[in-house]
């Protein structure tokens, strides 16, 4: 019998900001313009600003019609997965085709390193919702964090954002992730403060790095100075993580996490390949697990591990 091509859809999934929401991965594992220090899905193992089919457009729009068929409930049809979705280059014929699909609302979830691009500041003008990054104020900022691929200024990067918010008549929650000593002081704040005013975003969302990130330095904010530094920025801190959503079906993956757990650490692609789940839905259930204190994650090298706790 022939192998089972792996699917392009997820979920739907549980997110903090979308609610219910079905993953479309547009790029393979893990695939991105940046290779950022808080990112929890590992080292960036292909840094690129090629515009590519990295997964058949056919397939991925035959993926999402089949889940349309069988299930079809969720609040967000959602561009992200293993890397960055904009790198895919037929994203414009992919939002396009899934919205002959169904009246689903689409997002994409970005770093919004390529909306200088045209053909991508097109496709993503397309969806519902864009959810784009920022997290420096200066060029020496960004490369520590973001780890950019030489291609990508910071100018080059913020000046796609502004002409993006131009172009697009749909909202736009820019997300900002701060990090421990790395763009957490008070100057940094006011610098990043006067880009992300230039940028004119609906929504400034604040986050920081609660979950194991791919650099251990990469340190947590403790939620009060979060709150006070998403004020500082003219944002809100948002949780980590919320279950408000959640819905017991489609989260009953934590039972067999647990199970693999039991016989042995794994990292989040171990479990991702052992249990046929895609890595985001390895994170997102990690994470509630984490919260919960059913596992716990340990640094082996540069790797994480988690277990379960006792
Ligand atoms: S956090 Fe997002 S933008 Fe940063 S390396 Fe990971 S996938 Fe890429």
């Amino acid at each position: 019998m022939p192998a089972r091509r792996k699917t392009h859809v997820y979920g739907p999934v549980p997110s903090r900001r979308l609610g219910l929401s079905l993953g479309v991965d547009l790029v393979p594992y893990k695939t991105c313009s940046y290779d950022c220090v808080y990112c929890q899905l590992g080292a960036t193992t292909s840094k690129t600003v090629e515009l590519e089919e990295y997964v058949p457009t056919k397939e991925v729009l035959a993926d999402i019609a089949n889940w349309i068929e069988r299930d079809g409930e969720a609040d967000y049809i959602t561009m992200s997965g293993s890397g960055e979705p904009t790198l895919h280059k037929d994203l414009r014929r992919i939002i396009a085709g899934v919205k002959e699909l169904t009246d689903l609302p689409v997002a994409v979830i970005t770093n919004g390193s390529l909306l200088w691009m045209e053909s991508v500041a097109e496709a993503c003008a397309l969806s519902d919702l864009v959810v784009p990054s920022l997290d420096a104020g200066s060029e020496r900022v960004f490369k520590a964090i973001n780890r950019p691929h030489p291609d990508i200024t910071y100018d080059l990067m913020v000046n796609g954002l502004r002409e993006f918010q131009k172009l697009y008549d749909g909202p736009i929650w820019l997300e900002v992730m701060l990090v421990e000593a790395v763009n957490d002081s008070p100057e940094l704040i006011a610098a990043m403060r006067n880009a992300i005013a230039s940028t004119e975003p609906d929504r400034i969302q604040v986050n920081t790095v609660v979950r194991p990130p791919t650099e251990e330095y990469a340190g947590c904010i403790p939620p009060e100075r979060l709150r006070q530094m998403a004020q500082a920025l003219g944002g809100e801190a948002i949780a980590a993580y919320d279950t408000s959503h959640a819905h017991g079906a489609k989260i009953s993956q934590e039972g067999d996490i647990l199970e693999l757990l039991k016989r042995r650490p794994c990292t989040v692609l171990d479990i991702a390949s052992g249990l046929g789940i895609h890595e985001n839905e390895a994170v997102k259930q990690l994470n509630k697990m984490l919260e919960e204190g059913t596992v716990v994650a340990e640094r082996r090298g540069k790797n994480t591990l988690y277990r379960v706790t006792g």
